[in-house]
């Protein structure tokens, strides 16, 4: 096993929900792959020093570098390097370099010797280190959703001018891409069997802002429509009324998943789904009316897709995020994963149900953004991030933040085709909008 090729990753959000499930999924990878060796090349984090460090400490072999992407942190990460460095018996040595800043995250995912890049900051802070990824032609397991509501045309076309794999951590995206497998093998074949989705892309066609995201996947060979699945979150059952005086600890409590605050907060709101409506529309190149979203509580099902036939195929398997993390890295192999497997010694119930777009305006909001593309998706990003934080410090209501949305979304000028750095200007705009917006 010492002459097994090794497998470099940059995890980058190292030190949040997906990051620590990352580096898991790495340690038991080395154990169990036959292939390949894997290591962590680098790790960043933004705040968390300490358990960026500790986690840095107990890979198998240390990270080569440890990015601290917010640059006021650095010289508490120096001393805290350096002590943790001196610890008799550490396995952190003065191998272990620290690098700084958001360009850190960058160089990070563009070095030479990474293979695959695990893009899983939260938030629009996440896309130039995804972007630069890309654009080195790196294998990106992107958890990063943001990135591709923000930029969507922009990260797809790079990743196919520069043969970079953008493969889905995000599990409905990741249950997607599995049940699509067939339809894959079928797109290397010749064009006859591609036509029958190709019908109604026409819709795609006359749509200006997806002539510019078009990648390699464009055609899926008989398949109808793509069905997210959506766990409804906490207040699945709640009347608007409710979810008015819903209170920071009810909204942070999801029943089936246990992630970072600001997606907690999006999947109460399902806000959540309304950017993985996006996501998978550019992820999977469809149009908007081909997808769909059903609420299942029970997050077994990650998501079908529906063919012409009338035939679904779904993905199912506990809700634990080390399974796609690690589909991720190995796609197209399949190894033993740490995540737990589906007990099936008592019954289960897998309830689906029709989601409810008056109680969850989001959802209603994500459709018209895929279907409208654009600037749209930055904005309406930019006006989540910031109306989450607001309601995460106790200045909105809960229910103001799809309205805060919303609204942001009517204020601003769409343009349909719009240039990265419009999009970033934009995101800074809507940013202060849905702040003005709030104290309306
Ligand atoms: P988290 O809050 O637990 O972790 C976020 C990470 O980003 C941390 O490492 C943090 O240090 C870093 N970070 C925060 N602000 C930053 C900034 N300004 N610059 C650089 N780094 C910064 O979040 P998470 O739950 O792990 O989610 C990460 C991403 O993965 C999100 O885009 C989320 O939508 C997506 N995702 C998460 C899950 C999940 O189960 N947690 C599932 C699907 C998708
Ligand atoms: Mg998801």
């Amino acid at each position: 096993s010492t002459n097994r090729p090794i497998s470099r990753v940059a995890v980058l959000g190292g030190t949040g929900s997906i990051g620590v499930a990352t580096l898991d999924v790495i340690e038991s990878l080395n154990r169990c792959d036959p292939e390949f060796a894997w290591e962590v090349s680098s790790v960043s984090g933004h705040s968390q020093i300490d358990s960026l460090i500790e986690l840095a400490a107990g890979c198998h072999t240390p990270p080569q570098c440890l990015v601290v992407s917010d640059a006021k942190n650095e010289a508490q990460a120096a001393k805290a390097l350096n002590s943790a460095s001196a610890q008799p018996n550490s396995r952190l040595t003065n191998r272990c370099r620290l690098d700084v800043g958001p360009e850190a995250l960058v160089r990070a995912a563009t070095e030479e010797d990474v293979d695959v890049v695990v893009a899983a900051i939260v938030g629009r802070a996440g896309l130039e280190s995804t972007l630069a990824a890309v654009h080195a032609g790196k294998r990106v397991a992107l958890a990063n959703k943001e990135t591709l509501v923000v930029a969507g045309p922009v990260v797809t076309r790079a990743a196919a001018e520069n043969g970079s794999e953008l493969l889905p951590v995000d599990s409905e995206h990741s249950a997607i891409f599995q049940c699509l497998a067939e339809s894959r093998a079928r797109q290397s074949q010749p064009a006859t069997l591609e036509q029958s989705t190709r019908a109604d892309s026409a819709t795609t066609a006359t749509d200006p802002t997806s002539a510019t995201g078009s990648s390699a996947k464009t055609h899926w060979p008989g398949v109808r429509r793509l069905i997210l699945t959506a766990s409804g979150g906490p207040f699945r059952d709640w009347t608007t009324a409710q979810m008015r005086d819903a209170t920071i600890e009810q909204a942070l409590a999801h029943p089936t998943w246990k992630m970072g605050a600001k997606i907690t907060i999006d999947s109460a709101s399902m806000m959540n789904k309304a950017l993985e409506v996006i996501e998978a529309k550019w992820l999977f190149d469809v149009p908007a009316d081909k997808i769909e979203v059903v609420v299942h509580p029970q997050s077994l099902i990650h998501s079908l897709v529906e063919f012409e036939d009338g035939s679904l195929i779904a993905q199912v398997s506990p809700p634990d995020m080390r399974m796609p993390i690690q589909y991720a890295l190995t796609y197209p192999r399949r190894l033993p994963c740490p995540a737990p497997e589906l007990d099936r010694s008592q019954g289960w119930d897998m309830t689906l149900c029709p989601a409810d777009p008056d109680r969850f305006p989001a959802l209603a909001l994500g459709f018209e953004v895929a279907r409208v593309g654009g600037t749209a998706g930055a904005v309406v990003n930019a006006a989540n991030e910031t109306a989450v934080d607001l309601f995460l410090n106790g200045q909105i209501r809960f229910t103001d933040i799809p309205e805060i949305c919303r609204r942001t979304l009517l204020d601003h000028d769409h343009e349909s085709s719009p240039t990265l750095e419009r999009l970033l200007k934009l995101d800074v705009w809507a940013r202060d909008r849905a702040r003005e917006l709030a104290q309306i």
